[in-house]
């Protein structure tokens, strides 16, 4: 099937929210939610005669990155002239970093590892480069039916980091893991926080091998990255199958019509004119530079799964979960040291609590652990009385909304009325009901393992969850017999 195989280059673009400027002037870089055109100043409006500074602190920023990816840094550049006219770019040019004609990238190489399906692979990247974000345009509606346009300038001179990724992914799906190991990755070295609205844009470059690739500009979430990508590739498909012949160009992802859309024959890097910046000097990045942000970079996420691993016995799989979120793994760490009679068992309670039930719980709500106002003294008690036996873990399952409101757990428990029951004289009553009122699953069970399973099943509604499940269990076994 080589004839079909998809090929997939990212470009993502990475704003630094986490600095408190601007990359080439002082205004205030925390303009979300702020009234439009307020926050500008001759630099970043691009007015004759204004000079570019640069912001030493995205400089430490992107040798942060670069360290976490395992880049080269470069430790002399200059920044480029990239020429392009669009009413998002007063200057009518992109101050950014070009990695040809004498021009060097920030950082060269790198890689990000990926895991599907339990299979490791290496994606690795050709690049990652400072420059300045344009303005934000603003649309009604769609950007094909919008009568039409304005500009905000209070994102213009933001700073991005573009990581440029080689064309080595095969599939939508490796396209996302690695979009969500790339935000952990940001997450973790503190330049930025991706959940903010427009804070990441990805540029998905899709070909079908042997063919032209259109490029699918601007992609909002890296959910849409993915819906976009399948989309794009099975319109290739289609084409081809048609023998329609396919043209290198620049398209457009309508997230509300899920699309995309031919903007553009795809314009060559000639078309840029990219030429050195005059009005800045050459950046010049010292060892010793590279050594203190080095020492100050935290651990990364590849090398605490392994620590999680060894520390607290957790799988691979689980590790590599409970580490990607940073928030989600620091919450764990505090929690289980927290408790000083917790064992191995107990971490791995602790972290399944984590990844089932309540990572759904701030899934269906939309919130981050630091957002919820779940405490981790609140899911150590939770465990507390699961283990000394007062309530059993189907109970526990249904104190999760309340404990995530904040509730202290006696509390929950107290009003539930809810609790373990273990004795077995009224476990036998309650056995002997669900045998008696099932016994086409009785009859089911010398052949199907399953069966056993079911009747603990209804003894458990019968309780509201409050049966102990292995009490239970031998007292069935003991009474079929
Ligand atoms: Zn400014
Ligand atoms: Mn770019």
């Amino acid at each position: 099937m080589s004839d079909t195989e998809v090929i997939i280059g990212l470009e993502v673009h990475i704003q630094l929210t986490n600095l408190k400027t601007k990359l080439f002037c002082s205004c205030n870089s925390d303009y979300r939610g702020k009234e439009q055109n307020t926050i500008v100043c001759p630099i970043c409006l691009g007015l004759p005669g204004s000079l570019p500074v640069i912001n030493e602190n995205a400089i430490g920023y992107a040798t942060r990155l670069a360290l976490a990816l395992d880049c080269k840094i470069n430790e002399e550049f200059w920044f480029f002239r990239k020429n392009y006219f669009y009413p998002d770019l007063p200057k009518a040019f992109q101050i950014s970093q070009y990695n040809k004609a004498g021009g060097k990238a920030f950082g060269d190489g790198g890689h990000i590892t990926i895991r599907l399906d339990g299979e490791k692979k290496e994606i690795s990247l050709d690049r990652i480069h400072l420059e300045e974000d344009p303005a934000r345009l603003v649309h009604k509606g769609s950007i094909a039916s919008s009568p039409y346009t304005l500009v905000d300038y209070n994102r213009s001179g933001m700073t991005l980091i573009e990581i440029v990724t080689n064309p080595v992914m095969k599939s939508p799906e490796e396209a996302r893991d690695f979009l969500n190991q790339l935000k952990s990755i940001v997450q973790y070295t503190g330049i930025a926080d991706l959940d903010l609205e427009g804070s990441v844009r990805v540029d998905a470059n899709i070909s079908i091998k042997g063919n032209p690739r259109s490029e699918v500009k601007n992609i909002n979430s890296f959910k849409e990255v993915e819906r976009a990508l399948k989309w794009e590739i099975q319109r290739q498909r289609n084409a081809l199958k048609r023998g329609k012949e396919l043209i290198q160009e620049t398209r457009h992802w309508d997230d509300k019509r899920r699309v995309t859309i031919g903007l553009r024959t795809k314009e060559f890097e000639k078309d840029y004119r990219y030429f050195p910046e005059q009005d800045l000097v050459p950046i010049n990045i010292d060892k010793k530079f590279i050594e203190e942000v080095k020492k100050e970079l935290p651990e990364m996420p590849n090398a605490r799964m392994k620590r999680f691993q060894e520390q607290y016995q957790l799988s691979e799989f689980d590790s590599e979960i409970l580490v990607l979120d940073k928030n989600l793994a620091d919450f764990f760490e505090k929690g289980v040291q927290q408790n000083k009679s917790f064992g191995l068992d107990d971490y791995k309670t602790y972290c399944n609590w984590l990844m089932g039930d309540i990572s759904r719980w701030l899934n269906d709500n939309n919130k981050n652990i630091n957002d919820s106002k779940l405490k981790s003294n609140q899911l150590n008690e939770l465990i507390m009385n699961i283990n000394d036996g007062k309530i059993t873990g189907k109970i526990a399952k249904g104190f999760v909304d309340e404990m995530m409101k904040g509730n202290s757990i006696s509390d929950i428990i107290k009003k539930s009325g809810k609790k373990r029951i273990a004795d077995e004289a009224t476990l036998y009553k309650i056995v002997e009901e669900v045998l008696k009122e099932n016994l086409d699953i009785v009859k089911d069970y010398n052949g199907n393992p399953r069966a056993l399973e079911a009747l603990i099943g209804k003894c458990m509604q019968k309780t509201r969850g409050q049966a102990d499940p292995n009490v239970t269990r031998n007292l069935i076994k003991k009474k079929i017999q």
